[in-house]
């Protein structure tokens, strides 16, 4: 057994780890009256504190916040309220008739003490999101928001400390330094949110101690538009989807695939909606957020500049302000394969455009590159929709339009090995919190225990008749 007690966290660990059959046997009843008060905390006591952090951190304009974090969490709560009863019912499952005497069910039990660690970009959101499975399955949890938001980070940790008891849910503070000593505890599920590189650092510190892992990770998602698709309603779809958050969203569409023939049509209508959205200058308007750090800014302004370099073609924007870590809106065609906005997930408002000779010359470009979290398709053509999703591999999909499907609590959500392992959301996030414990219930003699030893030739006969029959 390893020895944790010079972990600075062992100690709020411990009070967790005793804790947690308390917690773990709770009712819906009492796990609803948690969600309540949560719920309270946000809609009611801190929505106004909730907005003023996000405007500090990500310049995020109100109608965002609403929208993207205050209502996706309430939706998370009232969805999980609703079912929350249903899903911690026993679910009962048939049993072969050669266990005849025999029942069985599933009990979805807690996984125990839980550690979430979530990132900047939807700060509340992909931090409440998740605790909300862990409150509705049983858990008790450590939180370890991003160090990129603080304000939203300190205000998350003054509503957790508001409604909860340290030996329940618990956040923390602090650099990545953190992180490192909490993935060091022997968890019994860990969270994580955040890019594919540190849910590689995640899943080997998991490792070490055997603790599963839910990892919603990143990556590159395209968006294909083809020849049938309705050209300007999916361009209004792909404007609006692109640079919500300042493109930096983990479903945002990373780059577009367009057949060549369509693409002046595309731009032109791309030209219009960035207007109407965002007017003339988009710099001004209380519509467009920021980037979030000075870091993340030079990262997105290397990409710029290596595509100017590579004599990449300006369709719309590319001007930046360091001061305000504002990127226009921007449009970028005629890209090299080795430009970094090809080969790195961009995370920013910064869309390329790449054109297909044909949609199967588009899949295999797809299939070139890492399982995406998210592939989005326009096109009216049934066949063409069918023969992308059979051939290639994508956490999600919308058709004819782009991140939705993310707000839908009945849909699985997540990605797949690169963009990330495991699901969250509704009964699918409640899942990844519990243990699903096999329960096999002997009701009167079994039929099994006539093949108990000591073995003659008539158990022989009636072992070949078992596995002949049943
Ligand atoms: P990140 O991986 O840099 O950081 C995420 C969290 O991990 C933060 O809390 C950070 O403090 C912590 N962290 C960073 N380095 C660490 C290390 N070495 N050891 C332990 N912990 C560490 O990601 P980010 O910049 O906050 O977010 C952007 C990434 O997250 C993008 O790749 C995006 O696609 C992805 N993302 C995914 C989802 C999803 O639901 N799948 C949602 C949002 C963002």
């Amino acid at each position: 057994m390893n020895d944790f007690s010079n972990n600075p966290y062992f100690e709020l660990f411990t009070k967790q780890y005793q804790n947690q059959f308390n917690i773990g046997n709770s009712t819906y009843k009492k796990r609803i009256k948690k969600l309540n008060r949560l719920q309270y905390a946000i809609e009611s006591n801190y929505r106004m504190e909730i907005q003023e952090a996000l405007s500090k951190d990500l310049g995020k304009p109100v109608v965002e916040t609403e929208l993207t974090e205050v209502y996706a969490i309430l939706g998370d709560i009232k969805h999980a309220k609703k079912h929350l009863k249903q899903w911690m019912k026993k679910h009962k499952v048939d049993t072969p008739l050669s266990m005849l005497g025999s029942s069985s069910h599933i009990k979805f039990q807690p996984k125990g003490v839980c550690l979430i660690i979530s990132p900047w970009n939807f700060p509340f959101n992909l931090t409440f999101g998740p605790l909300v499975s862990a409150i509705a399955a049983g858990n008790t949890a450590i939180i370890k928001p991003s160090e990129m938001t603080p304000h939203s980070s300190s205000l998350m940790a003054k509503i957790i400390s508001d409604v909860f008891t340290e030996d329940e849910v618990a956040l923390l503070e602090g650099e990545v330094e953190v992180s490192t000593e909490l993935l060091k505890l022997p968890f019994n599920h860990i969270f994580f949110t955040g890019s594919p590189q540190v849910g590689k650092i995640v899943m080997t510190a998991a490792a070490k101690n055997l603790a599963s892992v839910t990892l919603e990770l990143g990556g590159k998602s395209p968006t294909i538009v083809d020849t049938t698709a309705n050209v300007d309603k999916a361009a209004k779809k792909i404007m609006w989807a692109k640079f919500l958050n300042c493109g930096q969203i983990c479903v945002s569409p990373d780059y577009v695939l367009i057949d060549e023939s369509i693409k002046t049509e595309f731009i032109q209508s791309c030209k219009k909606w960035l207007h109407i959205f965002y007017n003339d200058n988009p710099k001004t308007s209380d519509s467009y957020g920021r980037i979030v750090t000075n870091k993340h800014f030079e990262r997105l302004n290397s990409y710029l500049e290596n595509a100017k370099t590579l004599n990449a073609k300006f369709e719309v924007g590319g001007e930046t302000d360091s001061t305000s870590k504002y990127i226009e809106p921007t449009i970028i065609s005629d890209l090299k394969p080795e430009a970094q906005l090809l080969q790195e997930e961009i995370f920013g408002p910064i869309l390329p455009i790449v054109t297909y000779e044909s949609l199967d010359l588009a899949i295999v470009y797809v299939n070139s590159k890492p399982r995406p979290l998210a592939l989005y398709i326009y096109s009216k053509s049934k066949a063409n929709t069918k023969k992308i999703i059979d051939n290639t591999r994508a956490g999600g999909t919308c058709i004819n339009n782009s991140v939705l499907h993310y707000a839908n609590h009945n849909l699985p959500f997540g990605g797949v090995n690169n963009s990330g392992i495991g699901k969250s959301h509704g009964f699918d996030g409640f899942r990844a919190f519990s243990n699903e414990r096999s329960v096999l219930k002997q009701h009167t003699f079994g039929v099994t225990e006539l093949l108990f030893p000591p073995y003659s030739g008539f158990k022989e006969k009636l072992a070949r008749l078992t596995i002949k029959w049943f």
